[in-house]
């Protein structure tokens, strides 16, 4: 879990991304590959691999993360209805190992799926 994932080279300005929003501890881009038709990833500057390695350190830029996700959803007009995920490691799902959350939206999503 190599700390130079894809995300810290976009927060560093050596991939072009489109940024929606950012501040002090996060970005927000557009999916490259969106799974709804509003689907934008919520990532902290910091480089953490998966929610599970976050620390109670981490817990003011975890919470942080969450109402800024709010605000973005309301942003993009989906804030009555979305859908926010992360997924922790391979098997979930995870394919890039900086944590980063899925806001979606604009999509009926199956009542009750986990799915995407
Ligand atoms: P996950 O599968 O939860 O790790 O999510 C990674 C997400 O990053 C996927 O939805 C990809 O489509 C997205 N992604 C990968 N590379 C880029 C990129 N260069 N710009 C924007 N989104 C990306």
């Amino acid at each position: 879990m190599s700390e130079e994932t894809i995300f810290t080279k976009i927060i560093n300005g050596q991939i072009p991304s489109e940024i929606l929003f950012q501040d002090d501890l996060c970005i927000c881009i557009k999916d490259i590959q969106p799974k709804a038709p509003t689907h934008v990833l919520l990532i902290p500057k910091k480089p953490i691999p998966r929610l599970v390695d976050a620390t109670q350190e981490d817990a003011a830029l975890l919470g942080h993360l969450m109402v800024k996700a709010g605000d973005i959803a309301k942003s993009l007009g989906v804030g009555d209805a979305f859908r926010l995920v992360i997924n922790n490691g391979e098997q979930a799902g995870q394919t890039v190992f900086h944590l980063h959350m899925h806001i979606l939206g604009d999509k009926t999503f199956t009542e009750g799926s986990l799915g995407m």
